[in-house]
């Protein structure tokens, strides 16, 4: 029986999805959670190992110390994992990527000195210090800016500046946002990058020996201007014409290939105007939240079993149908305590809907980008084309009605 050694993050939206894909293939797993040992029985699981996974050198040593032999795949299931995977696919000699490609491309400011270098299209962009006063740097910015703590994702601690104010009311918040979630925070100071307007489309993929395969190409088509990048709207197959959408597919390609990246998932986030196509980010992880399952008509499977089966080099099946299909991350209204849910039902009798997933719980304190990284919930949706599933989900979304009760943030910062 093949093992994989999987990396689950304590909370995570995908665990259950990796394990049930686990399973159908007739996979065991070992699992090593963040942190967190006591969740093993919660998920049906022997004891299993607790680590630090932004500590991936220490973790690293850890699980060689308690694993009996090397499994066969070593997968992480979300971003938090991604470095800590590499650098076990090192040690034990499996096809991953290095860590170092991996962990170049989880910091916003090397992964734009990397393009910069390869003369990619990038945004100019200026790294500020953590003790640097924000004004220092007003002569030699045009804004509008974008001002992004340096290792979170999800649009966490991402914000837009059109001027001076707005710039150091922006530093301080994103300081604020980045010195609560990473644990060096003091150490990596903050990018600030020009804004690059245009529209945005994500790219999901998989590598084979430094080969893109592109799985899916999806628009998002909800204007992303920010001040905040909250993100709603994933459709797929692109409306775009199919030359660019060749030019986004080869410019994805060349980013992989001269960041060193080798195998496994790749998540793609690109903006497109009259200058050209812009790689905002490259991650090597697949798509987050509960999106992937829009994949699974298109994959003709789940994209957790296709990503287990492409690391265990096991046959691939045939694809699906191509039918459009797309999600919503359901946003989030106002930051409080969600309250309770109402129009369910309502919401799944829009047709093309398949289903409405509401992830946050009652009683659950939610909050939306910059502070947050999570979502009120999913909404699936297939049709003929993609123009019918956004207008289905869009119409779900507004038959959802969510009570919050408003809470303020404890962050000074934002007043
Ligand atoms: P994260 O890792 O948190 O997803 P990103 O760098 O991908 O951070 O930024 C999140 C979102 O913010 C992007 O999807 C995009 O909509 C917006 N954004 C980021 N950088 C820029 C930029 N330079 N110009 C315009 N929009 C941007
Ligand atoms: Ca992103």
């Amino acid at each position: 029986m093949k093992r994989v050694l999987l990396l689950l993050p304590t909370t995570g939206y995908r665990n259950a999805d990796f394990l049930a894909a686990a399973k159908t293939l007739g996979v065991e797993i070992v699992a090593a959670a963040n942190y967190c040992h006591r969740l093993a029985p919660l998920w049906g699981f022997a004891p299993m190992m607790a680590l630090h996974f932004d500590q991936p050198r220490q973790a690293a040593e850890s699980v060689l110390r308690q694993i009996d032999r090397p499994p066969d795949a070593v997968l992480a299931v979300d971003d938090a994992g991604v470095e800590l995977a590499a650098l076990l696919c090192e040690r034990f000699g499996l096809p991953g990527n290095p860590a170092r490609a991996v962990r170049r491309l989880r910091d916003k400011l090397e992964f734009r000195r990397l393009l910069r270098q390869r003369r990619f299209l990038c945004p100019e962009f200026r790294h500020l210090p953590s003790e640097a006063e924000p004004r220092t740097l007003v002569a030699e910015l045009r804004f509008p800016v974008v001002v992004k703590a340096r290792r979170l994702s999800a649009s966490r601690g991402v914000i837009r500046a059109d001027n001076a104010d707005e710039l150091v009311r922006a530093v301080n918040w994103a300081r604020a946002i980045q010195s609560r979630a990473d644990r060096d925070a003091h150490a990596l100071g903050l990018v600030i990058e020009e804004f690059i307007p245009g529209r945005e489309v994500a790219l999901e993929g998989t590598l084979e020996h430094g080969a893109l395969t592109a799985l899916a190409l999806f628009d998002k088509p909800d204007p992303l201007d920010g001040p905040y990048f909250e993100e709603t709207l994933y459709v797929t197959p692109s409306r775009l014409a199919g030359e660019l959408q060749r030019r986004i597919r080869d410019e994805v390609a060349r980013v992989c290939r001269d960041a060193g990246l080798g195998n496994g998932p790749v998540h793609a986030e690109v903006r497109l105007n009259e200058r050209g196509v812009w790689i905002l980010e490259v991650a090597a992880r697949s798509i987050g939240g509960l999106c992937g399952r829009v994949l699974k008509h298109v994959l003709g499977t789940s994209l957790e079993e296709l990503i287990l089966r492409d690391a265990l080099q096991m046959p691939l099946p045939e694809a699906g149908q191509g039918e459009a299909t797309g999600v919503m991350m359901i946003p989030i209204p106002e930051y409080g305590i969600l309250e309770g849910v109402h129009g369910l039902e309502q919401a799944l009798a829009v047709a093309g809907i398949s289903n409405v997933q509401i992830t946050a719980s009652p009683g659950q304190l939610i909050a939306a980008p910059p502070e947050g990284a999570s979502y009120l919930g999913f909404i699936f949706a297939q049709g003929a084309s993609s123009d019918e599933v956004e207008s289905s989900l869009r119409q779900a979304h507004q038959r959802l009605e969510f009570d919050i009760q408003a809470a303020l943030p404890v962050n000074e910062a934002r007043s």
